[in-house]
């Protein structure tokens, strides 16, 4: 059975094909930058119209299609068959994602225009952290608030943490994991894993909370955004710009997003480069400890996303700063553990290190797979 899973993003279009029964991915590619000037596609809809005429070119079939959802709300806390009634979920919880679910629906729609009949699933990276139970995912504003415009902490990056802390359980050999993942790429997220499930999470209502990430601020006191706009006269659209793309990494470096480039300039002497990764690796570790500390018996932590699964130093980094938690690298282990599967820490450490790579798109493949084999016979077509 041959998936296609398709990851509609707020600016791009990124899309995998996968055998199930071999377990292989056979192709993959990227559509990037559409609506801009300079773009090729106007939007989604256009960008899923190419992709279909490469696959389709290239003589590839079709069995299914995944779909990743940013926003699946306080509704879906596993992944579903696109009904008409899932899709109208969709698009309503569009206001909980602006970028994200308008970009999602568009896809949808031109990819039962391009594979007409065929069986779509929605994979919401929300969905796994709908195990948060209600004093932590509730936040502390009045309880009208929450039931009228739903704001509470959501978490993202589910499909991520799911993976990992999955991974991480086979790899330390026990059912399930008690620990905390870390998903450290453009954006960034922990969660506190109690026997696999997840219990607590850095992101919140939106993408924006939590620890610092390539462009985002992470955390900031919430006066902050009232006292942008009051006091230094920049407006609701400035303050979200200035949040969610000129801070974190690139905010406090003024030198780039990508954690790279902001080593290059560190290695050259750089101050607000050195700031910048001290000021992610420490907010990182906090995360990480605050989460540990509501946890029964952890076994350890797990590293991901292209920070976590490369940047052995900020490994490093942030375990320097893990001053009160038993937890010791093994720098040679650490070292070498780039880009691949591992575990880091030493013998002596209370708590294993491991760092993991995380398959988000194998996940949306083989969750579209269940999904269609048991509700086989009520695809979308028969629904309508
Ligand atoms: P996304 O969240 O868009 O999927 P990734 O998970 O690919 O992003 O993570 C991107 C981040 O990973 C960037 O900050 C990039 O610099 C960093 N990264 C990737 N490879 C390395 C590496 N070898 N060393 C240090 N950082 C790396």
């Amino acid at each position: 059975m041959n998936i296609l899973v398709l990851n509609c993003g707020s600016s791009s279009l990124k899309y995998s094909i996968h055998e199930l029964r071999s377990g292989k991915q056979n192709a993959s590619g990227s559509v990037e930058r559409i609506g801009e000037d300079i773009a090729h596609c106007a939007n989604h809809r256009a960008a899923v119209r190419q992709v279909s005429e490469t696959i389709l070119g290239d003589g590839q079939d079709i069995d299914a299609i995944g779909h990743r959802i940013v926003h699946g709300g306080e509704i879906y806390s596993e992944s579903v068959l696109i009904t008409p009634q899932v899709e109208a979920n969709i698009e309503q919880l569009g206001r909980l994602a602006p970028l994200h679910n308008p970009a999602h629906i568009q896809g949808i729609r031109a990819a039962r225009d391009c594979f007409p009949g065929l069986p779509h699933v929605a994979v919401f990276d929300t969905a796994f952290h709908q195990t948060l139970p209600e004093h932590v995912s509730r936040y502390a504003i009045p309880t009208a608030l929450y039931e009228e415009h739903g704001i509470r902490r959501y978490g993202f990056h589910g499909t991520s943490h799911r993976y990992v802390s999955e991974r991480a359980a086979e790899i330390l050999e026990v059912e399930s994991i008690t620990g905390v993942t870390c998903h450290l790429g453009n954006g960034c997220s922990a969660a506190a894993i109690q026997d696999g499930k997840s219990v607590d999470t850095t992101m919140g209502f939106t993408p924006l909370a939590g620890i610092p990430m390539g462009t985002r601020s992470g955390d900031v006191d919430p006066a902050v955004v009232l006292y942008l706009q009051n006091e230094a006269d920049l407006s609701p659209s400035d303050v979200d710009r200035v949040l969610n793309r000129e801070s974190g990494l690139t905010g406090v470096s003024g030198v780039s997003n990508d954690l790279r480039e902001v080593e290059e300039a560190e290695g050259r002497g750089d101050e607000g480069a050195r700031l910048a990764i001290n000021v992610f690796a420490y907010q990182t570790a906090k995360a990480i400890a605050g989460l540990l500390g509501t946890l029964s018996n952890a076994n350890g932590i797990a590293f991901t996303g292209g920070i976590g699964e490369n940047a052995s130093g900020v490994r490093q980094r942030i375990v320097n700063y893990l001053q009160g938690v038993d937890v010791v690298l093994d720098p040679t282990a650490n070292g070498r553990t780039v880009g691949r599967e591992g575990k880091i820490s030493a013998p002596e450490s209370g708590l294993e290190v491991l760092v993991v790579q995380t398959r988000e798109d194998e996940v949306i493949a083989r969750d579209t797979f269940h999904v269609v084999q048991r509700d086989a016979g009520s695809s979308y077509a028969s629904a309508e």
